[in-house]
């Protein structure tokens, strides 16, 4: 058995991120090698980097990153559909299939969902569940740095499930991350009229570019309800509103824009112990339905790979600059710190 050290960047607690050459070991049983070609940065290693861990996805010290795509570089014994040299994109989970949700299908809610890090790294040894449950081949047409944007898609594609919409309806996306503005995008092909709500110009003049028939900057409204509300058809309030922020005071806000009888998905998760109150009668009187997601499931990454392969969303185009690994740590704190507008950036190893 052979062994060497690779780098790769450790997130050490709150703010504090290294470049480290780290030990990388041979796969065990289950297990595949891959040497990653690309990871993307995502808002939740930005949340990470600030509260120094995330209570169920990553724990100091650890491995740091999860969207990533790269080529199968060994195999472990029993690994019989992976051999060295696929082209693959591995996801930051893989449900127990065991637990009551798993059960019924709902393996977001898995009792035991692993985790897995390591994204910003030369290499990676992909847990055996994941091997079998949540890592997919990538076709030869499909560059691997697209394909590493599967796990938001798969979340934005998930949150659609939950919360369907349908041709002709008015949308109203709140905030125009990465995850806002591939809701754009998904509801644009979904034959939705989007009204895009966000705050950067270069992120409102993207949204346009995916098809959004309006663009609101939040900083040029003194109501932004009011102003979103008088935007929809004959001003009665959106068919769908779809929160990809995470703020209470967002949450607040999609709640008042939708039209009665509408729906609210509530996506973006807020600090844990925050609390919004609603006025009654929206959810009795005007009949307003709330859903919220969490994360993805196995079938929602297929299809999100499916929708990057087919180009009907172009990851390209989230992709607004490319780093190296030895520049993570310092894009992490310039982007905590607010001091740059980046969509994805693309790290190359
Ligand atoms: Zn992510
Ligand atoms: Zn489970």
């Amino acid at each position: 058995m052979t062994s060497e050290t690779m780098k790769a960047v450790v997130l050490h607690g709150k703010e504090r991120v290294v470049l480290e050459n780290v030990y990388i070991g041979e796969p065990a049983k289950g297990e595949v090698r891959i040497k990653i070609e690309r990871a993307l940065t995502c808002g939740t290693d930005v949340k990470v980097y600030r509260r120094g861990e995330h209570a169920r996805m990553i724990r100091p010290p650890a491995l740091f990153g999860h969207e990533f795509a790269g080529i199968v570089d060994a195999v472990g014994t029993g690994v019989s559909h992976w051999k060295v040299g696929d082209r693959v994109v591995v996801a930051n989970s893989a449900p127990c299939d065991e637990c009551y949700y798993c059960s019924i299908g709902r393996e977001e809610l898995c009792e035991n969902l692993l985790f897995f890090n390591g994204a910003f790294a030369e290499k990676a040894i992909v847990p055996s569940r994941i091997v079998s449950k949540n890592m997919l081949a990538v076709d030869a047409g499909t560059p691997l740095e697209s394909a590493a944007m599967c796990e938001p898609l798969a979340c934005v594609v998930r949150g659609l499930e939950v919360a369907p919409v349908a041709a002709g309806q008015s949308v109203v996306v709140l905030g125009l991350g990465p995850i806002g503005l591939m809701f754009v995008r998904m509801c644009v092909i979904a034959g939705c009229t989007v009204i895009a709500v966000g705050r950067r110009e270069a992120r409102l003049r993207l949204a346009y570019e995916f098809g959004a028939v309006d663009t609101i900057n939040v900083d040029e409204c003194i109501d932004i309800v009011e102003r979103v509300r008088s935007q929809t058809p004959c001003g009665r309030g959106a068919d769908t509103v779809i929160e990809a922020i995470g703020s209470p005071a967002a949450w607040s806000d999609a709640i008042s824009i939708v039209r009665k009888g509408g729906m609210v998905n509530l996506f973006g998760g807020c600090a844990s112990g925050t609390t919004i109150s609603i006025d009654t009668s929206r959810l009795h009187y005007d009949e307003v339905t709330l859903r919220s997601s969490f994360h993805h499931t196995p079938r929602s990454f297929q299809k999100a790979l499916q929708l990057l392969s087919s180009l009907e969303v172009d990851a390209q185009r989230f992709i607004t600059t490319r780093i190296t690994l030895n520049e993570i740590p310092d894009t992490l704190a310039r982007l905590a710190a607010g001091q740059l507008d980046i969509v994805k950036a693309s790290v190359l190893m």
